[in-house]
């Protein structure tokens, strides 16, 4: 509009405000006032309907493709990183350009056994062990924000190892996830007292993964990021989920935000341990778990089955350098 325009409209507004009568400019005053604070909440109040949806993609760093096919998902993800493994510093530092949020996915006993591979941690070690085997895995991958329990159904019922876990995490400034591998996990609330900032894993994606049992995940986590504001999703560089993911992101409804989980937690300055005033609480779902599931797909023999059955190889003892059906094989003597 020009200034002669505009000149003229202001003309024109003067000119019927003055025919207008006391009450009639005060009735017009207040609508003009209500609907420019409608004009500004409105924006405010869009983005408070938004639902957050965290998706993080565990167990990456052993296979090449798994971190690549990854990496050409759309975001932002939450990649979390084995420690010490052959790939993780590499494709860390490429998905950290690209946008992502790191974690160190570390690794922690279990109840069935299943070996740790590289940079576990196991209720046996000393309190300075513990620390410095976590630290340790934080110095192999770069960029780390935050860390999540590999397994752990052992150790995330261990409350002093927790408690030894969260100060390193303090001392870093790193957020925490309980993927919560046990109903007994003392993680979460080793993690509050510490005052780390903290969230549960709610749905993991691919127990099963077949596409309506993926699907099905993928619905129940968007459910609940609708209805309590935020979910947090857990999946695995398997080859389904990765088409599955890749086909579902980029067709998200327009009310699910995919959020960055440091944007989430580590928005504030990070907190000083001994902090007198508690973070506030935490979103905690109300989902009923009918079943804990440890889940290590390089480590559990069930899985090496399944793996087996779908590349019609070799069972190899050493099942965590077992790859994809299409790469080639990491030397075992370089992982353990
Ligand atoms: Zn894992």
């Amino acid at each position: 509009m020009s200034e002669a325009a505009l000149a003229t409209k202001g003309k024109q507004s003067e000119h019927l405000m003055k025919r207008l009568s006391d009450s009639q400019r005060r009735s017009w005053r207040w609508l003009s006032f209500f609907t420019a604070l409608a004009t500004t909440l409105m924006p405010l109040v869009s983005q408070a309907e938004n639902a957050r949806l965290a998706v993080i993609i565990d167990d990456l760093g052993y296979h090449q493709r798994g971190c690549r096919d990854v990496l050409a998902l759309p975001g932002p993800l939450n990649l979390a990183f084995l420690p010490h493994t052959p790939f993780a510093a590499q494709y860390a530092e490429k998905a950290h350009q690209s946008g992502h949020t790191i974690m160190l996915h570390l690794p922690m006993s279990n109840h069935s056994g299943a070996r740790l591979g590289p940079g576990g941690v196991n209720g046996r070690m000393s309190h300075d062990v513990l620390a410095q085997t976590m630290r340790d895995g934080l110095v192999s991958i770069p960029h780390v924000q935050g860390f999540n329990n590999h397994m752990g159904s052992r150790l995330t019922e261990n409350r002093p190892a927790m408690d030894t876990l969260m100060t390193v995490a303090a001392e870093q400034g790193l957020f925490f996830i309980d993927s919560r591998t046990t109903v007994k996990t003392t993680a979460q609330q080793a993690a509050r007292e510490a005052n780390i900032p903290n969230l549960r894993r709610h749905v993991f994606l691919d127990n099963d993964t077949r596409t309506e049992a993926l699907a099905r995940q993928f619905k129940q986590a968007v459910r609940l990021a609708r209805k309590k504001g935020l979910a947090v999703l857990i999946g695995h560089p398997y080859p389904e989920t990765l088409a599955f993911l890749h086909q579902q992101l980029p067709n998200l409804d327009s009310d699910i935000e995919l959020i960055r989980l440091d944007d989430e937690l580590l928005v504030a300055a990070p907190p000083v341990p001994s902090a007198p005033d508690p973070l506030p609480e935490p979103v905690v779902a109300e989902i009923q778990e009918p079943a804990v599931t440890e889940w290590c797909p390089w480590c559990t023999p069930d899985h090496d089955r399944d793996d087996q059955q779908r590349s019609g190889s070799v069972f190899q003892p050493d099942h965590a350098v077992l790859l994809w059906p299409w790469e080639s094989v990491v030397s075992g003597s370089y992982l353990y």
